[in-house]
């Protein structure tokens, strides 16, 4: 059967690939490091479960208003203000089946077959796909790792044409660690206003955040700019709910009204049971997240402290989320990269084969010279799998 075009130009995503390919091996009884996935390596806390147990046993089992119940709503909107003094209405706020699901209805509804997205590179890799799927033409824009792969307005100033549309920030970034302060996205905030571009600030990481800067994102910055910002984020990551698939977007009421519509005639209201955990995750005690991000601080610390131990490697620090972004390239002279491969590629399967660890390829974040390790893994794990990169590395090319 041929298959339509729209889903023929799409990759799947990588990372969740690479993920299957780690516990297939784990199956047939290698002892895998992965250092691939992007979830927290925690369960959710208690009083969350328990409040979906409540919330079956009370019979909450039928659809829901499709946007989300309005006591989630109220609940986002509370943290909204209280951890980043946005005020938001409900109806300015859409729940989804998670924050993927939040930004694909968005991008479906704000841009046109055609319009131009910045994605800044190293970028997460739904958005370049997700932005094909809805027509829009991802505009990748490299940027630097001396400048921890931050986009600066001179940067993003030179990629604009008449055609740009929008850009996407996602800070603390999956999969670079890196964190804008409010002098950056100031910079930023000048070339977006004057050129009328559309936010997407996907904070998804805004609660893991290691060194104690205060979050920022450009909703903050000004009345004029969260006029054009769409605040996208969820429980996944902050409260270790990857399986309950809650996420949620704000941001202008028309919008998020299009993105409900469109919501209503594919997948309808996210699971009733699991906005109700999501309302206890929100407005309960906030002291298992400060737990997991106090065990993450000391893991960045340890594998920061291994990886530069390994000759030839470069990174800079991450501030937040729970990945770090090393560079390869002093190796890649001792790479053989098969046709249609490329380095970062190369050596991910490389190290899989050699040392059974498992990493992203940088390649599939749009930066070659690097790959992706997750910190959320256990402490002996992640000192066990540096110290295989490091072995691996020292017989490359002999
Ligand atoms: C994990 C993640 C998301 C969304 O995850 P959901 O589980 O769909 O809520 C969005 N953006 C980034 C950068 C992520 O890492």
């Amino acid at each position: 059967m041929q298959l339509a075009r729209r889903i023929q130009q799409i990759p799947p995503s990588a990372t969740l690939a690479l993920n299957t390919k780690a516990n297939q091996l784990k199956a047939q009884g290698v002892d895998v490091v992965n250092f691939g996935v992007g979830e927290p390596d925690f369960d959710t806390p208690s009083h969350i479960r328990e409040a979906a147990i409540r919330a079956i046993q009370e019979g909450f089992t039928r659809y829901t208003p499709v946007g989300g119940i309005l006591e989630l709503k109220e609940a986002i909107a509370y943290r909204f203000h209280q951890d980043l003094g946005l005020a938001y209405t409900p109806a300015e706020i859409m729940v989804s089946c998670g924050g993927k699901h939040a930004l694909y209805n968005l991008f479906m509804v704000i841009f046109e077959a055609g319009d131009e997205v910045i994605v800044p590179a190293p970028f997460w890799v739904s958005y370049p796909p997700m932005l094909m799927l809805a027509e829009a033409v991802p505009v990748i824009i490299p940027t630097r790792q001396e400048n921890s792969f931050k986009l600066t307005a001179a940067e993003l100033k030179e990629r604009l044409t008449p055609k740009t549309r929008g850009i996407i920030l996602n800070s603390p970034s999956n999969p670079t660690g890196a964190m804008y302060s409010q002098k950056e996205l100031a910079a930023l905030a000048e070339v977006v206003l004057k050129h009328n571009l559309t936010v997407i600030s996907d904070d998804i990481y805004d609660k893991i955040r290691f060194d104690g800067a205060p979050f920022w994102n450009l909703a903050m910055l000004a009345p004029e700019l969260k006029r054009r910002t769409f605040v996208l984020n969820g429980l996944s990551k902050t409260y270790a709910m990857t399986g309950w698939r809650i996420g949620y977007a704000a941001g202008p009421a028309q919008a998020i009204a299009a993105a409900i519509k469109l919501q209503s005639q594919s997948t309808s209201n996210p699971n009733s049971i699991a906005q109700k955990a999501g309302v206890a995750a929100l407005l309960g005690p906030q002291d298992a997240v400060a737990a997991m991000l106090s065990e993450f601080a000391w893991r960045r610390d340890d594998i920061y402290r291994r990886l530069l131990d390994i000759p030839g490697l470069s990174t800079s620090k991450p501030e937040g989320a729970f990945y770090i972004f090393p560079n390869f390239s002093a190796y890649f002279e001792a790479c053989q990269p098969a046709p249609g491969q490329t380095y970062s590629q190369y050596l991910a399967e490389y190290l899989l084969e050699e040392a059974q660890v498992a990493m992203v390829p940088g390649a599939e974040f749009g930066e070659d010279h690097c790959l992706r390790l997750s910190f959320a893994t256990s402490r002996e794990r992640i000192a066990t799998g540096v110290g295989r990169i490091k072995e691996a590395l020292a017989k490359l090319g002999e």
